[in-house]
């Protein structure tokens, strides 16, 4: 009795692996569809098979992210930034705080640096080049001279290199005394030539008791520097603006050139008054004792100076 419960046991047993095996092999084939079941050994199941209980809820912070493109919300901007601070257009280094800055807005196109002003039609090409300053109006000059009657004609523009004369006059006599060598200059000059010519025409009735006849002249136009240094800045013979005077002719006596006189001398009284008297025409007079190279003529010129400024030495 008490064996033949052991083998009806035994048989039990038995049987329940086999449905544990069988319900494997149709959990295997059902593709999970019913319950694996546990080792048969530890937990006998039921007669009948109960559902497996429902998953707990997946929590909420690890729901996965949704697809992308469908929630990719943009990051929040920041503020506008008020026109007053925004960098000057003028295209300034942005500091590092505002390049770090500036990379979290939205990409903006680079304002494009500030271009200078068009430059004026009639400053560019050959307008520029055809553009001239007018020479000035010599036709009031002019008509002086001729009242002072100097003998004079209008020459073609003078022009070499930097040197030149716009309105150039050659003039050939002045009223009353003869110039035996012509001479170029601009109406300027010739007018302070002639007016200083009456000056020296009295000075020789005072100093020499006789009339004045010739001054002879010397370089007038000349493309040079001064006391022809290369180096130097142009002379005013350059311009036509400048003349020298080499010697004077009276009537009766020989000439009388320009040179360092004996002291009290007529000759000398005669030189020094006319050489003064030049300071009030010419704005440059240089002669014997002003340097080695004026020693033998006066140079007069119109060079113009700030201030008015003259130099007569
Ligand atoms: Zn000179």
């Amino acid at each position: 009795m008490h064996q033949g419960r052991a083998r009806k046991g035994a048989t039990r047993g038995h049987s329940w692996k086999i449905l544990a095996r069988l319900a494997a092999g149709t959990c295997v084939a059902a593709m999970l569809a019913l319950p694996c079941a546990a080792a048969p050994q530890d937990h006998p199941p039921a007669s009948v098979p109960l559902p497996p209980p429902a998953p707990p809820e997946r929590p909420q912070e690890l729901t996965p992210p949704p697809p992308p493109g469908e929630a990719l919300q943009a990051p929040p901007q920041p503020p506008e930034r008020p026109a007053e601070l925004k960098p000057a257009p003028a295209a300034e280094a942005p500091k590092p705080a505002e390049t770090q800055e500036a990379g979290k807005e939205a990409p903006k196109p680079a304002e494009p640096a500030p271009l200078p002003p068009a430059r004026p039609p009639e400053l560019s090409g050959e307008a520029a080049l055809a553009l001239k300053v007018a020479p000035p109006d010599d036709t009031a000059c002019r008509a002086r001279l001729k009242r002072l009657g100097v003998a004079f004609e209008p020459l073609p523009p003078l022009s070499s290199g930097q040197c030149g004369a716009p309105l150039p006059l050659k003039v050939t006599a002045l009223e009353g005394v003869a110039l035996p060598q012509s001479a170029i200059l601009t109406c300027v000059a010739a007018e302070a030539l002639a007016r200083w010519a009456t000056e020296v025409e009295a000075i020789a009735e005072r100093e020499l008791k006789r009339p004045l006849r010739t001054i002879v002249v010397g370089t007038s136009y000349e493309c040079r520097g001064q006391n022809h240094d290369l180096d130097a800045k142009l002379s005013e013979h350059a311009f036509a603006n400048g003349i020298d005077v080499m010697s004077f002719g009276t009537e009766g006596r020989a000439s009388l050139p320009v040179a360092a006189q004996p002291a009290g001398s007529e000759e000398g009284r005669f030189l020094d008054a006319v050489r003064g008297k030049a300071c009030a025409f010419f704005r440059t007079v240089l002669g014997p004792g002003s340097n080695a190279a004026h020693a033998n003529h006066l140079h007069l010129d119109e060079r113009e100076r700030s201030n008015g400024h003259r130099l007569c030495q």
